[in-house]
């Protein structure tokens, strides 16, 4: 069985929650990232939740 995890990428300034990935391992994962959020309309740090 192979373990994934979804990690959904969290707008730090919206909230939104513009994106989700989904990874296998662990080392993969990002705990912040910077992507763009349309609702700000700009890019802006997105952190992971669950
Ligand atoms: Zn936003």
């Amino acid at each position: 069985m192979a373990e994934r995890v979804i990690s959904i990428m969290v707008c730090s300034g919206c909230k939104s929650k513009n994106y989700h990935f989904v990874t296998g391992k662990k080392k993969e994962r990002k705990l912040e990232i910077s992507k763009f959020c349309r609702k700000c309309r700009k890019h802006t740090p997105h952190k992971e939740t669950k």
